[in-house]
């Protein structure tokens, strides 16, 4: 059997602009003509294939952007959004209703945590947070009013690996969905191939890979993106978290050197986490055999593309972690900086940033200790010259 190739299958589209340009023309307009009425009542209705109506419905741009995106995923069908965490949120949304629950892994983004800890309250629905490595407190936590099981391929930022194909099962098995947040495992992982049911991206990151803008995508089959695009009762149609065309642009011809950075990201990540390992210190990374799921993460991925740029190391304080950060940007190491999947290395203290809406007993439970470094791993051309510039940092910090 032929190997599926996500980079392939985005190459292989044939998506050219309206004049012949090898890019896809970027579609500047809000609303659409008709030649004949009846057609715009027929559009409205969803009973007309191929016509757009209204940008907050579907915009050409935006649809080349879906179209690569649920050929990389291998999915029927995608939808593009203005942030990674309205994809999040409009896929959870058209899903629940009031009164139900939803099985969470306790580690995911900050600010999913907080959408789903906080402001699902609103509707009365009830989340249970449990360690998602743990296959049967998730089975054990499904009630009769679980919609949906939640998880991020690999979690940010204890970079635990879901074990996607076990989660599958148990979702199946009760009629529950699996949704996968994979954000930070493009192209590495498949999680629609593993059993999701929905799989979610904050484009920000790795897929667009230039901070430069804020975006996400849900990629699902056609049924669920024509729900949320109902004029009726779509959470996508009826919120509007719409990803401006020219962005959507941008993205898109970024998407085609996704393969080629992630291959680099992970290379550069093996390397620097082993070098830090060689010094004594608890570096989590999948690629490391003693990750707890590097035999899982091994069987999930995609051999192409390797473990990921992401790595998490504890300093034991804040104070330390600061100190070292501080020192990083200043070596021209890179920056402190939030966020993840850039050119450059980006390091950031989870505990005090991206996971400060996880109050700290939680953070305790999930292990995330004060002194947690993140590191997104950047596409160094010679690594061994960064890991100099970071070994004299960890040594004048005393971090080692
Ligand atoms: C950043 C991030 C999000 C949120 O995405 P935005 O584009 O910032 O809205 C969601 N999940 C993960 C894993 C992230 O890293």
């Amino acid at each position: 059997m032929k190997k599926y190739d996500p980079a392939s299958n985005i190459q292989d589209l044939l998506q050219f602009g309206e004049f012949g340009d090898v890019n896809p023309s970027i579609t500047d307009s809000a609303t659409y003509t008709f030649m004949e009425a009846k057609t715009m009542v027929d559009t409205f209705h969803g009973e007309q294939e191929g016509c757009f109506l209204y940008s907050r419905h579907w915009n050409p741009s935006n649809k080349y952007l879906a179209d690569a995106l649920a050929a990389m995923e291998g999915t029927e069908s995608a939808w593009v959004t203005a942030s990674g965490m309205s994809a999040i949120t409009t896929a959870i949304l058209q899903l629940c209703n009031t009164g139900d629950h939803i099985v969470s892994s306790i580690t995911t983004y900050g600010g999913t945590f907080a959408f789903l800890a906080n402001y699902l309250k609103k509707f009365n629905i009830e989340v249970s947070f449990v360690d998602i490595t743990n296959t049967e407190k998730v089975e054990q936590s499904i009630r009769q009013n679980t919609k949906l099981i939640y998880t991020e391929s690999v979690t940010n930022p204890m970079l635990q690996v879901s074990d996607l194909p076990a989660l599958s099962d148990i979702a199946r098995k009760h009629g529950v969905k699996l949704l996968v947040d994979n954000t930070f495992t493009p192209m590495i992982i498949r999680p629609a191939a593993l059993g999701a049911d929905i799989v979610l991206y904050s484009l920000t990151k790795f897929v667009n890979g230039k901070n430069d803008c804020v975006a996400g995508a849900i990629c699902a089959d056609k049924s669920f993106v024509e729900a949320i695009s109902d004029v009726n009762s779509g959470s996508a149609m009826l919120l509007g978290p719409i990803l401006d065309p020219l962005r959507s642009s941008s993205i898109h011809k970024n998407l085609h050197t996704l393969h080629i950075r992630m291959q680099q990201h992970s290379k550069n990540g093996m390397y620097l986490a082993e070098r830090f390992r060689e010094t004594g210190l608890r570096v989590i990374y999948p690629g490391l055999p003693e990750h707890p799921q590097h035999k899982l993460m091994k069987k999930l991925m995609h051999p192409d593309f390797g473990f990921g740029g992401m790595i998490a190391i504890d300093f034991g304080t804040s104070q330390k972690a600061a100190e070292l950060m501080e020192k990083m940007q200043e070596e021209g190491v890179g920056y402190l900086a939030v966020s993840l999947g850039y050119f450059k290395t980006l390091f950031s203290n989870s505990g005090k940033s991206t996971s400060s809406e996880v109050p700290g007993e939680v953070q305790k439970e999930m292990g995330l200790s004060e002194g947690l470094i993140r590191f997104s791993v950047g596409l160094d051309h010679d690594i061994e010259r960064s890991w100099q510039k970071i070994f004299h940092c960890l040594k004048i910090t005393g971090a080692i």
